[in-house]
């Protein structure tokens, strides 16, 4: 037990260096973006195409780098969470724009009929959008040669204080073996992937006081969220 206590205190001092050392990685990757912008441009006033594509692949690998830094510094340092009572169904509309336009560039099709109806919940906005953000991607991007992304919000018939919102795919689906793991940090797939998305995910809809929960064959995936609803007579 003492081994697992010492254990587990180094990797919490572990954790806590590498969120101040992403934190401070972040200061000079805006510099650096910032330069590269500039750059980019004169290079373009210049009709300098070659050097453009050049700097165009050190932009893109910076994005990646900072989507990384994000995505951990959410991991190991939740921010506040502000609780608001809110309609789900107006969260996924600030987002669709986004999701639209992603899947537009990939050939799939969104399907969402909003439900004005629902009870609202009890969440932080920003951080759901965030949730939602992720999912629609994956799904997005497991439908390589095209799809349909269907989103859906209900009561749930079961647990009948949480909203439920159902984000399927036709994707390539996710096998037995992966799927145990698919809510672990830094598991991924993808060549490019951070493997932080999910585990992002799931550490929100828990604070939240929700749940997440995955299923999969060859037609697709399916994520469900729940979240408890706003009951408007607590305390
Ligand atoms: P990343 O997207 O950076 O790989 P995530 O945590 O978002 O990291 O996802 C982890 C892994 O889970 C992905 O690499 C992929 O293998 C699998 N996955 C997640 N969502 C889906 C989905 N909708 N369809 C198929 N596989 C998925
Ligand atoms: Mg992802």
């Amino acid at each position: 037990l003492e081994e697992q206590i010492r254990r587990s205190d180094r990797l919490k001092t572990i954790g806590q260096i590498a969120a101040g050392t992403a934190h401070e990685i972040r200061n000079p990757l805006t510099a650096i973006k910032g330069f590269m912008q500039l750059l980019n441009k004169s290079l373009a006033d210049r009709s300098m195409e070659k050097e453009q594509e050049f700097v165009g692949i050190v932009l893109s690998e910076l994005e990646r780098v900072n989507d990384l830094v994000s995505e951990f510094l959410l991991l190991s340092k939740p921010k506040e969470i502000r609780l608001v009572s809110m309609r789900v169904g107006l969260v996924l509309q600030e987002i669709l724009p986004m999701i639209r336009n992603e899947a537009l560039l990939h050939n799939v099709t969104v399907l969402y009929y909003p439900k004005p109806e629902l009870a609202p919940i009890l969440a932080d906005k920003e951080q759901l959008k965030q949730v939602f953000l992720n999912l629609g991607k994956n799904a997005i991007e497991a439908m390589d040669g095209g799809g349909t992304l269907i989103i859906r919000d209900y009561h749930d018939p079961y647990e009948t204080d949480k909203i439920a919102v159902e984000i399927s795919d036709t994707g390539s689906g996710i096998d037995a073996e992966a799927l145990e793991k698919v809510f672990d940090p830094f598991f991924t797939t993808k060549p490019q992937g951070t493997g932080l998305g999910l585990s992002v995910c799931q550490r929100i809809v828990h604070d939240l006081g929700g749940s997440i929960e995955v299923s999969s064959d060859e037609g697709g995936t399916r994520f469900i969220v729940k979240l408890p609803c706003a009951s408007g007579t607590d305390d």
